[in-house]
């Protein structure tokens, strides 16, 4: 709403104020294109491969969380990326890029049975990249000794989204922060009971549903426009189309609105360095569409598992009726 109506004052701004003051109201995309050319000197090819500032990788597709509006819609997918596959992924993709950042999500990536192993070879990948395991921090009490201690040889760093605020849920990951620092793995809580972004609309039948966004304006306020997104031999410009793209694929986004989405060409492994940059530098994109314009924040809350069955035997029937 807010954006809404400062793009609506700008518009009227730039035709009624003289030259000056247009200059100091079009400040806020001055700072969006100097961020976008910082973007793209750090993108660039050095040794034949492409260095970018992050990349994403899913371990897992579901979560042992259903929390609403889930920006990677868990709720409404299952099963985890095969340890094959991951593994593959890496020795592909490390031959084509050297990423400074690393980060591990999903869903939940403490589901995978395989984190230790593939962590490793993820190392082994990019030894030289920060290696960080996004956790919502609920299944780290049952995570072995042996596990932790991997995880700090390897320096692997681990944050942790807090969804709760209650004392039960305050304690248990009060104890996970203490056990890993006991294990010298650097590791932080960021509060999402604050600020838990609204990243879709869901139809009145509770199914996600894209916005209908101008490109530009929720380029502009994307904060993962950066984020370069792998899953098997693709390679996404951010988290947020790649995601989208295995949703629709996959049978977890039904409504006909996301299929825009399907227009946009991830760049393969089997490209050129020079077509993966080149890829990396695309600004917006008319996708950009399917996102977020506006910032909404509400209370994070979790789908009670009824309406999860209901869910689910929607998206069975949405994916019966396409066939
Ligand atoms: S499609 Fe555009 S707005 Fe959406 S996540 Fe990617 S860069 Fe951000």
């Amino acid at each position: 709403m807010f954006n809404k109506v400062y793009q609506f004052l700008k518009g009227i701004a730039r035709i009624i104020l003289p030259e000056k003051i247009r200059a100091l109201i079009s400040y806020s995309d001055h700072v969006v294109s100097v961020r976008h050319r910082r973007h793209l000197r750090a993108v660039h090819i050095e040794k034949e491969k492409v260095v970018l500032p992050v990349i994403v990788f899913n371990f897992s597709f579901g979560c042992n969380l259903k929390c609403e509006h889930c920006g990677t819609f868990s709720p409404y997918r299952s099963g985890l990326v095969p340890k094959e596959e991951l593994l593959e992924s890496f020795d592909l993709w490390s031959q084509k890029i050297q990423p400074v950042e690393i980060h591990v999500s999903g869903g939940e990536p403490f589901l995978h049975p395989d984190i230790k192993e593939v962590v490793i070879h993820l190392k082994k990948a990019w030894p030289h990249a920060n290696l960080m395991i996004i956790s919502n921090g609920l299944l780290l009490p049952n995570i072995s000794d042996d596990v932790f201690q991997t995880l700090a040889g390897l320096k692997v760093k681990i944050r942790i989204s807090k969804h709760f605020s209650d004392k039960k849920h305050e304690e248990i990951l009060n104890n996970v922060t203490h056990r890993l620092t006991t294990f010298g793995i650097q590791n932080w809580i960021l509060d999402s009971t604050v600020n838990w972004l609204v990243y879709y609309p869901l139809d009145d039948r509770g199914l996600p549903i894209p916005s209908r966004s101008n490109p530009k304006a929720a380029w502009s306020r994307c904060y993962i426009k950066y984020n370069a997104f792998i899953l098997g031999h693709h390679l996404w410009r951010c988290s947020g189309i790649g995601e989208i793209q295995h949703g629709i694929q996959n049978g977890c986004l039904t409504s006909p609105e996301w299929l825009p989405a399907l227009n946009h060409h991830a760049v393969s492994c089997d490209q050129s360095v020079q077509d993966i940059l080149q890829y990396l530098h695309l600004g917006v994109i008319p996708e950009c569409t399917l996102c977020r314009e506006d910032c909404v924040y509400i209370k994070p809350c979790q789908i009670s598992p009824q309406k999860l069955k209901e869910i689910q035997s929607l998206l069975a029937k949405d994916n019966q009726n396409s066939k």
